[in-house]
């Protein structure tokens, strides 16, 4: 890809659809190792290197500060959050600490960074989270210090399509959709950070595309979120035909307005997940039937205490009022692994992911439910709102059916998510003790490939689209049919409209999304035939890899 005059292409794994043609912009997210090695922190003294310290973290909290005042919202939060860590006093005092026993001032930073990752990850809950901004700092701070510009996006005026091996959260937090035509990212999966954050800013996003930071900013590119591809030098006239094609196909499903239905008239339930009250007033405005998926931890992120059953209640009524006369799913706390709760999570587990996460957390204490699902039933009650009641991680019958009797109890529908391949396999017999299933596609792929979702190189695996996944979501929703009990999708793949084909076409009765990708997904279904949709899902299942399935769909789409 070094010959940036001639036509190429590559490729990467498909997460937000659009087409986008522009100049290339590579960011880059490291300070260049040349530079590093040329500095001489021997040079300094502990005196002269603390000042340059200093200069540097402020340097860069002003920048942040800069664009925290460009910016509002959420990303003016997170670029003020940083500006102030950069210029916090134990950074600097462990950057002291380690010079003065001699280190030089590249180690003295990077070490000092790395004991605040220890103590950030260990407090758990959003300071854990902080990780990344840390790290984020430490390469801005180090560009400084050796006369490089500092890494990351700097917004240009002009319209450009970014490429990067991956973004860092102060990155994304000031991605202008005007500007960025479209993201592409080396590292990153479906469920990466970046991916869920160009789906809620609906910029065409293609990610896990080796190569890419290889092409020279200024490259002119056509970007296929939808396929995946990504051409370098198109033919200009060709590229800008398929952008305006693509402009007036995605401006035909902005109109969409629901209800979800195919085109001859099937009913699927077209759902919102959210995390909170101001997320679920905002999906309330849109077309959709209601809640999919509550995900009742990220209300808990920041307490370090468990809140009483009659606290839960007031945070669960906030959700749940503006739903009445639709309704919510509920899900109890899926603390652990990349949920850190710091009241509930174990610390110190070997592996998190497999460890005691999810609805294995009241195992051994067991009253943490017992006030949740407390809290749970005082809100339905207090506001009238249908609610049904899902336990995330379940892997066993046993552990479904004591679910499913304690929600009964409280006279609310209970239902388990299908995240752990035991739970798919046996989702016949799940459906024997609960009344609806949730298919959590992003853990239902990690488990089941062996991969971890937050995994940077592994997007290849952590696809929704990989015929082992589309095989357990295949036998899940069969199991709903056999039953004649909803089986839903909450994970990523439900956002996917060429995806949603494939669920509903497999027997899926619901499809639980971010907001911004409601109107994509609900248009693509109302195009097509059940007919359609069956063939699609069965051209998904024959396929080899995840590129052949989405190929195969496309082609029975189209057809
Ligand atoms: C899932 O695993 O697909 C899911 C919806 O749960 P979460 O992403 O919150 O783990
Ligand atoms: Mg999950």
């Amino acid at each position: 890809m070094s010959d940036q005059s001639s036509t190429g292409s590559l490729h990467g794994t498909p997460v937000v659809p659009g087409v986008a043609y522009g100049p290339a912009l590579v960011v880059r997210g490291e300070v260049s190792p040349e530079a590093i090695a040329r500095f001489d922190g021997a040079a300094l003294d502990e005196d002269a290197a603390l000042t340059a310290y200093d200069e540097a973290a402020d340097a860069v909290a002003t920048g942040f500060t800069r664009r925290a005042d460009k910016a509002s919202g959420a990303a003016a939060e997170v670029l003020t959050a940083s500006a102030g860590l950069s210029r916090d006093k134990g950074l600097r005092s462990a950057v002291r600490k380690h010079l003065r026993s001699g280190e030089d001032l590249l180690t003295s930073v990077h070490a000092a960074v790395e004991q605040f990752t220890a103590v950030f990850t260990q407090m758990g809950g959003l300071m854990a989270e902080r990780v990344t901004d840390l790290r984020d700092i430490e390469r801005r701070v180090v560009a400084h210090l050796v006369g490089e510009p500092e890494p990351g996006v700097q917004m240009p005026e002009d319209p450009v399509v970014l490429l990067a091996a991956d973004l860092a959260p102060s990155d994304t937090a000031t991605l202008d959709p005007r500007v960025v035509l479209a993201l592409v990212t080396e590292r990153g999966g479906p469920t990466s950070h970046t991916a869920i954050i160009a789906r809620q800013l609906a910029i065409p996003c293609v990610v896990g595309a080796p190569g890419v930071t290889d092409i020279a900013t200024g490259t002119p590119l056509l970007v296929d979120g939808t396929t995946g591809s990504i051409e370098t030098a198109p033919d200009p006239d060709q590229a800008r035909r398929q952008v305006e094609a693509d402009r007036e196909q995605r401006a035909a499903l902005a109109t969409w307005s629901g209800p979800g239905e195919t085109a001859d008239g099937t009913r699927i339930k077209i759902l919102a997940n959210v995390a909170d009250g101001e997320s679920a007033r905002g999906a309330a405005d849109g077309p959709v039937e209601g809640v999919g998926l509550f995900r009742t931890e990220l209300c808990f992120l920041n307490r370090t205490e468990e809140p009483s059953a009659e606290e839960q209640a007031q945070i669960y009524g906030e959700v749940l009022a503006p739903f009445k006369g639709r309704y919510v799913v509920v899900r109890t706390l899926d603390a652990g692994s990349d949920k850190p709760v710091a009241f509930a999570t174990h610390e110190g587990e070997e592996n998190p992911a497999l460890g005691v996460r999810g609805l294995r957390l009241s195992f051994d204490n067991p009253d943490l439910l017992v006030r949740q699902l407390d809290g749970i039933a005082a809100a339905a009650e207090a506001t009238g709102t249908e609610t049904w009641v899902m336990a995330p991680m379940v892997a066993t019958v046993a552990e479904a059916a004591e679910f499913g009797e304690a929600v009964r109890s409280r006279g609310l529908k209970p239902g388990v998510m299908v995240e752990v391949p035991s739970a798919a396999l046996l989702a016949h017999r799940m459906l024997e003790v609960v009344d609806f299933l949730s298919i959590g596609t992003n853990d239902l792929t990690q488990y089941t490939m062996a991969a971890d979702r937050m995994a940077t190189d592994l997007a290849h695996l952590t696809d929704a689209w990989q015929p082992a996944v589309l095989q357990l979501i295949a036998i899940t929703a069969e199991a709903g049919k056999q039953a004649g009990k909803p089986v839903g999708v909450c994970g990523e793949a439900a956002a996917d409209p060429l995806l949603a084909c494939v669920l509903v076409g497999m027997g899926i009765t619901s499809l639980s999304m971010a907001s911004a990708a409601v109107r994509p997904v609900g248009a693509r279904l109302a195009a097509a035939s059940m007919d359609h949709l069956e063939d699609a899902a069965e051209a998904a299942l024959a396929a080899k890899d995840p590129m052949a399935a989405r190929a195969a769909v496309r082609a029975v789409l189209d057809a």
